[in-house]
C-alpha cells in the first residue's frame, strides 16, 4: 500500500521520508500537484513562488506520536482582477491555514474535551499520544460551531440548577429526535419568551407546571399549544398526598383495633402471626436442653462459690469461664436463660395472614393452600405450609392488630405502597392497603382518587379531568382541593398534557445528562462552556 493512503493523508501529497525518532515518528511530505486555486478568486494557477515548510502534529499512529514536516508551496495569482498576487496553496480537508495541527488530530482534542474536562482531557490526551493542554482544549469546544437552528415542532423545557437550589438555567430539548436545543442563562419568562420568539414553527410545548414558563409561551409562542408534563402533575399530587398522609398519621396508628373474634380455646396458647415459627425438630430440641441443663449447673456453682465470698477471678480460673460472665451472673442473682434467636424472616411470612383467614374459613388441607399461594407468588416448598397448620392446630395464631401491621410503615413506604399500581402490589400489600384505607376515612378517599388520577394520567383520559376536579373539591381534603385549585389555573395546559402522547421524560433525561457533563467540569465552568458542551455532548 502506498504510504500516503495508508496515512490517509489527501490526494497530491507525497511521503517523502519517515523517521523513527524517540519521540514518535517524523513524517516529510510535500504537495506536488501541479495547480492550486486562488482563495480569493478560485482561479487555477501553476506558477509556483516558492516553497516553505510547516510543521504539524497529527493523530497518534501506531501508539508513537505523529509529526509531519510539511512542505507546500506558493503561488502567482494569474487572475489580472484579482487582488490577491501571491497565495499559499490549501489543503482544506488535511489542515486550515496557520494551524499547528492536523484538523483529525483537532478533533481528536475537541472528542476528549468533550468527554472529559479541561484538566482530565489533558492528562487523557497525553496518555493517548496528543501532547495537548487544558486552554487548548477549551478553545477547541468554545469554537465548535452552532448547530443550525432547525425548526423545532415539538419543544419541551424544563429547568436545571447550576448550584442545587441557587441559581437555575433553562433546558430547551428537541421532543423528535431527542437532542438539547439550547440551554439558557436562566429562567426568566422574558429569556424565554424572547428566545421562543425566534420559533415561529414551535407548535407544542411542553412544560413543568411553574408559572413562569407558562406566562413565557403565552407571551413568545401564542400560537402553540402548551402541555403541562405528566410527571410534574403526578409528582404534584403524589406531595400533596404526603402531606395529607402526615395529618393522617395520628388517626391510623391512634388505637389499636380489636381482634377480629376468634375461635379462642383456653387451654391453646396464643401466638402473633409475626412471631409464627416452625415447630422445633426434635434432635435440635434435645441438644438445646443438654446445653441449657450445662448452663444451668454453671450458674448453680457460681453462685455457691460467690456466698462463699471468693473472688470473680477466682471462680472464673476454676470454671473455666471468663471474668465478665462470672461477674454478671454473680449480678443478675438470677438464671440467664439463653436469649431467643429472633424470628428469621421467611418466604412464607408474606402469605401467612392469608393462610390464617383460608384456615379459618375452614380450608384445612395443605395442598389445596399451596397451590393457592403459589399462585399467588409463593416460591417455596409445601413443607412450610405443613408445619404452619401444624402450628395453627396446636395454637391459637393472632392475626396482628392493624396498627401493629401498619407500624412497620415510614411515611415513605407508606407513600409507596399508595401509589404504586394496585396489580403489582402482592397479597400482603393489597390487605396493608385495606387497612390503611380502613384505619382513616380521609386516606381512603385520597387513595381512590390518587388511583383514579393515575389511571387517567396512563390512559391519557384529558376529557375525565373535569370530573376529576370535581370529586377532589367534593372530598373536603383541604390538600386535594389546594391540587385542583392549582390545575384550575392552568387547566387547558393540563388538559392537553392528559391527552397528548408527547411527555417531559426525555427533558429530564437530558437534565441527568447535563448534571453529569457539569460534574466532570467540577461546576467551575461559566455557562458558555457549559452550553456548549451539552450542546454537542457526544
Ligand atoms: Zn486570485
Amino acid at each position: 500500500m502506498e504510504e500516503a493512503s495508508l496515512l490517509s493523508l489527501p490526494e497530491g501529497m507525497r511521503v517523502e521520508h519517515i523517521q523513527s525518532t524517540d519521540y514518535g515518528l517524523m513524517i516529510e511530505v510535500e504537495a506536488v500537484h501541479p495547480t492550486s486555486c486562488c482563495p480569493l478568486c478560485a482561479q487555477s494557477s501553476d506558477s509556483i513562488k516558492t516553497h516553505y515548510r510547516r510543521v504539524l502534529r497529527d493523530a497518534p499512529c501506531a501508539g508513537r506520536q505523529v509529526q509531519f514536516v510539511l512542505t507546500v508551496r506558493k503561488f502567482y495569482c494569474r487572475n489580472a482582477y484579482c487582488s490577491q498576487k501571491v497565495f499559499t496553496e490549501r489543503l482544506p480537508t488535511f489542515v486550515k491555514p496557520w494551524a499547528r495541527m492536523t484538523i483529525r488530530c483537532s478533533e481528536h482534542i475537541t472528542a476528549i474535551g468533550l468527554a472529559t474536562c479541561g484538566k482530565g482531557g489533558a492528562r487523557l490526551a497525553a496518555r493517548l499520544g496528543i501532547p495537548t493542554t487544558r486552554p487548548t482544549i477549551l478553545r477547541r469546544i468554545m469554537a465548535l460551531p452552532e448547530a443550525p437552528s432547525a425548526s423545532v415542532v415539538y419543544r419541551g423545557i424544563d429547568d436545571f440548577s447550576f448550584r442545587r437550589g441557587y441559581r437555575f438555567g433553562t433546558i430547551l430539548v428537541n421532543l423528535e429526535s431527542h437532542r438539547v436545543v439550547d440551554l439558557l442563562p436562566d429562567r426568566r419568562a422574558e429569556t424565554v419568551a424572547q428566545w421562543m420568539r425566534q420559533q415561529p414553527d414551535l407548535a407544542v410545548i411542553s412544560r413543568d407546571r411553574g408559572g413562569e414558563y407558562a406566562s413565557a409561551a403565552r407571551e413568545g409562542a401564542p400560537q402553540a399549544i402548551q402541555c403541562a408534563d405528566r410527571f410534574h402533575l403526578v409528582k404534584n399530587l403524589t406531595e400533596a398526598v404526603q402531606v395529607l398522609l402526615a395529618r393522617c398519621q395520628g388517626e391510623i396508628l391512634a388505637e389499636p383495633k380489636p381482634d377480629e373474634p376468634g375461635q379462642e380455646e383456653p387451654n391453646k396458647p396464643v401466638i402473633a402471626i409475626e412471631e409464627w415459627r416452625p415447630p422445633e425438630p426434635a434432635h435440635v430440641e434435645k441438644v438445646r436442653l443438654a446445653r441449657r441443663a450445662g448452663r444451668y449447673a454453671r450458674y448453680q456453682q457460681v453462685v455457691e462459690l460467690g456466698k462463699q465470698g471468693r473472688a470473680t477471678k477466682e471462680i472464673a480460673g476454676r470454671l473455666g469461664l471468663s471474668d465478665r460472665t462470672v461477674r454478671e451472673w454473680l449480678k443478675r442473682g438470677t438464671f440467664p436463660e439463653a436469649q431467643k434467636r429472633r424470628k428469621k424472616q421467611s418466604s412464607f411470612d408474606p402469605f401467612a395472614t392469608y393462610v390464617l383467614k383460608r384456615w379459618r374459613e375452614g380450608e384445612h388441607n395443605g395442598l389445596v393452600l399451596w397451590r393457592e399461594i403459589k399462585k399467588q407468588g409463593y416460591t417455596g416448598t409445601d413443607r412450610s405450609v405443613y408445619r404452619y397448620l401444624k402450628t395453627l392446630k396446636q395454637a391459637e395464631v393472632k392475626p396482628s392488630f392493624t396498627s401493629q401491621r401498619l407500624r412497620k410503615y415510614t411515611a415513605a413506604t407508606t407513600l409507596w405502597l399508595l401509589v404504586r399500581d394496585p396489580k403489582t402490589l402482592n397479597e400482603m400489600e393489597r390487605e396493608d392497603v385495606t387497612a390503611f384505607c380502613q384505619a382513616s376515612t380521609s386516606l381512603k378517599k385520597a387513595y381512590d382518587l390518587l388511583q383514579d388520577f393515575f389511571s387517567l394520567v396512563h390512559k391519557r383520559e384529558g376529557q375525565r379531568l373535569e370530573s376529576w376536579l370535581a370529586k377532589a373539591v367534593e372530598s373536603e381534603l383541604p390538600e386535594l382541593q389546594s391540587f385542583s385549585a392549582g390545575v384550575e389555573k392552568d387547566k387547558d395546559a393540563v388538559k392537553a398534557g392528559l391527552t397528548w402522547p408527547i411527555n417531559n421524560g426525555m427533558v429530564e433525561g437530558q437534565v441527568t445528562k447535563l448534571k453529569l457533563i457539569k460534574r466532570t467540569m467540577y461546576g467551575r465552568a461559566g455557562f458558555a462552556l457549559l452550553r456548549q458542551r451539552v450542546l454537542h455532548a457526544i
